[in-house]
């Protein structure tokens, strides 16, 4: 009999890829999502899978599943600044009421769990690289926080039902993960850089640029949460590529692979962005033996080939998608 598998944030970039993984790897993959930031095409090619189902549900609801589940992925939450920005309340009541949902259908089902946290519950970090024993730098109070701190509740949940209910949870900390299938217009670096290339456009660098992100491909996240999915370790666990570079060197690496005849341009630093992020990966080397595989030139060429693949009408429907059909 295969595993079963629950997936929650299906329909979105990383939830999609590892519906992919988990059906490649033998299992019964139910896939649930409201759509919110994510896409029904993500998933269009598993739809005639008989090991695979799609539930349409906002999971800050109570989830109802009949079936017996072995693991629970829970992916659902807004990832990109400029979408939690927008439903600030839909962040914090899934990071919240939706992980207490969750938790509580993997203590029904007897399931294990494992939670997608962030690089972001460092916040603006005072320590770098950033190691898992480090307890970050988060404005409670700023725009950023309703998902830090939804991140950082989601944690604090998850270890209390490890330790008081005795369930197996797993927490994976990701940090800047891309590739095929984000959104065009999310609003983060890489699918905004690439998009301003494709319609050439400026790119729009925030701040002076010298503030840091390493970015790390698909495949290598999903295969660092595979791996921690099945291993024995329920602490947390940063997954991540440790290459680091400005966001000013970026917007010149990314001119000179799309080929634009663009220039950048200068805009405001939002508000809290951090200002520096690399992850430290011991952990992950020693406790999974994984490390990343990718590195940014080959990442950066198939996300560019994926992103060049769409469309004229998906490239030039920049504007945001439309939140005000959802309840808050
Ligand atoms: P995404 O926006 O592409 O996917 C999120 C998915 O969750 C979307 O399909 C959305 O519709 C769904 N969702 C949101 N609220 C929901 C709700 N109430 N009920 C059901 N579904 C809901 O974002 P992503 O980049 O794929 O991120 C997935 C997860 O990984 C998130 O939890 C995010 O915080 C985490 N993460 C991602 C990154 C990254 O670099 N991509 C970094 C750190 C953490
Ligand atoms: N950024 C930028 N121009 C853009 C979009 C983002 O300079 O058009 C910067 C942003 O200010 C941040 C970095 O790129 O410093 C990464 O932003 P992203 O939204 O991808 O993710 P974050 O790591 O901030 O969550």
């Amino acid at each position: 009999m295969a595993k079963r598998i629950l997936i929650t944030g299906a329909a979105g970039f990383l939830g999609s890829h590892l519906c992919d993984r988990f059906i490649a790897e033998g299992y019964y993959v139910i896939a649930m999502d409201n759509y919110i930031t994510g896409d029904p095409k993500n998933l269009e090619h598993l739809e005639s899978n008989p090991n695979f189902e799609f539930v349409e549900h906002d999971i800050t609801e109570y989830i109802d599943i009949k079936s017996d589940l072995d693991y629970i992925l829970h992916f659902a939450s807004p990832a990109s600044p400029i979408d939690y920005l927008k439903i600030p309340i839909q962040t914090l009541k899934v990071g919240s009421l939706g992980t207490h949902n969750l938790l509580g259908l993997a203590k029904a089902k007897k399931a294990r769990i494992l939670i997608a946290s962030t690089s972001e519950i460092y916040g603006d970090p005072l320590v770098h690289p950033q190691t898992e024993e480090y307890y970050g730098n988060v404005n409670t109070i700023g725009p950023r926080g309703v998902y830090d701190e939804a991140k950082r509740f989601q944690e604090s949940m998850t270890m209390a039902y490890n330790r008081f209910h005795g369930l197996e949870t797993r927490i994976v900390r990701i940090f800047n993960t891309y590739g095929p299938r984000m959104r065009l217009n999310d609003g983060r670096v890489i699918p905004a850089f690439m998009g301003q290339a494709l319609r050439g456009e400026d790119l729009t660098v925030f701040g002076n640029g010298s503030q840091t992100r390493s970015f790390c491909y698909v495949t290598d996240q999903v295969d660092g949460i595979y791996r921690l999915l099945l291993s024995n370790y329920e602490l947390p666990v940063n997954i991540g590529n440790p290459n680091e570079i400005t966001i000013s060197d970026f917007a010149e690496e990314i001119i000179k692979l799309t080929g634009t005849t663009q220039k950048v341009i200068y805009k405001d630093l939002p508000v809290n962005d951090p200002l520096q992020r690399q992850p430290n990966i011991d952990k992950a080397k020693s406790i999974l033996g994984w490390e990343p595989k990718v590195n940014r030139a080959e990442g950066m060429e198939k996300t560019f080939a994926y992103f060049k693949s769409l469309t004229q009408e998906q490239l030039h429907k920049s504007e945001h998608k439309d939140f005000t059909n959802y309840n808050k």
